[in-house]
């Protein structure tokens, strides 16, 4: 029976994937397990059975204990050499996308990064995953006996947790100290933020020129408990936000109740990040804007006019 081996440096997206490929395994007749690695593996056993998996595979190895890439990738390659294991479904974190090369070239495998969807067809998984820019969608399938697919995190949900049994499966890996090693951690200069965790975002693009008016901007964010993220242009050339704050192909994947844009023209690369959004909202001067093709609430304006009197509102309504 061919098995589906989860693994990422993240417990939250490892635990979309699990979920997902429950259903996987339903329709390709196979199991679902899970690589934990590191320190601590061994106490995560039970979450990912809650969601799903049917066997762990733990190592606490001491030279687990940092994240090496090539350390992880050796250690996943033995794992994922078990005879069953078909498929090694990686969250596309900054990580996972590596690590994705990486296994698939020790495992003689094909890969797949940065996939936006999976499903089952032919007996196979086939993903789909941006190409020319984000200009197109292609939908591709790994042929070789071991596929490694890397999927962007909160592409699936994590599905309710149900109590479970599974099987604890502790490996003896055989892995070297690894050719590099961490000399000092610094703390990253500029800001903390999960925007793939906001629940309310405001995005920021080149249609607002000034930065003085990110000052409005920052006000109707506080008002309705936003989070602010931008496009690529506010954050690499302007250098107005980190680029923790880019949202899109490049930044993040965001799923917020209620996504607000303003000053943005809705190209591809940038609502890819937002499209699964409940409920878009814009502020655009220009009424074709591509931006308003997929919102749900708009406002035809100049944003210096338009936020001010949103803001006005807010306040009103205490
Ligand atoms: C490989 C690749 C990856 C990329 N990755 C990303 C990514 O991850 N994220 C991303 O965002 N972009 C990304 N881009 C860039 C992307 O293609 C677009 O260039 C970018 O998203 C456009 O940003 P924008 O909407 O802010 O600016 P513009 O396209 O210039 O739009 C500005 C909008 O503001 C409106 N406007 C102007 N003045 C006002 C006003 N006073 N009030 C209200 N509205 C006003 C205009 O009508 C216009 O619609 C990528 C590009 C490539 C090639």
């Amino acid at each position: 029976m061919s098995e589906i081996l989860v693994f990422c440096d993240k417990d939250e997206t490892a635990f979309e994937l699990v979920s997902k490929s429950r259903e996987f395994a339903k329709e390709l007749g196979a199991t679902v397990s899970a690589a934990l690695l590191g320190n601590g593996a061994a106490g995560k056993a039970d979450d990912y059975f809650s969601y799903g998996a049917d066997r762990v595979y733990v190592s606490e190895h001491s030279v687990l204990s940092d994240f090496y890439v090539a350390t992880y990738a050796d250690a996943l390659q033995q794992i994922a050499e078990g005879e069953d294991v078909e498929f090694v479904l990686l969250g596309s974190t900054k990580r996972g996308k590596e690590l994705a090369g990486r296994l698939a070239q020790k495992l003689n495998a094909g890969a797949i990064t940065d996939a936006n969807d999976v499903r089952v067809s032919d007996g196979n998984l086939v993903a789909d995953r941006y190409a020319y820019g984000g200009n197109t969608l292609a939908s591709v399938a790994v042929n070789t006996p071991k596929k490694v697919i890397s999927v962007m995190p909160r592409t699936f949900e994590a599905g309710l947790r149900e109590a479970k049994e599974g099987e604890v499966v502790n490996v003896d890996l055989d892995l070297k100290d690894p050719e590099v090693r961490v000399v000092e951690r610094r703390d990253k200069a500029g800001d903390e933020v999960n925007l793939d965790e906001a629940e309310m975002l405001l995005c920021v693009g080149r249609g607002v020129q000034n930065k003085e008016d990110l000052e409005m901007i920052e006000e109707l964010a506080d008002l309705i408990g936003a989070e602010i993220g931008c496009t690529k242009t506010p954050a690499s050339d302007w250098e107005w936000f980190s680029e923790e704050r880019m949202v899109g192909l490049s930044g993040k994947k965001c799923k917020p109740s209620l996504y607000i844009s303003i000053g943005i023209s809705g190209q591809i690369q940038h609502t890819v990040g937002v499209m699964d959004s409940k409920i878009i909202a814009t502020i655009n001067t220009d009424e074709n804007a591509l931006m308003f093709n997929i919102t749900d609430y708009g406002i035809v304006g100049d944003y210096a006019v338009v936020v001010p009197k949103l803001v006005e509102k807010l306040k009103s309504l205490g």
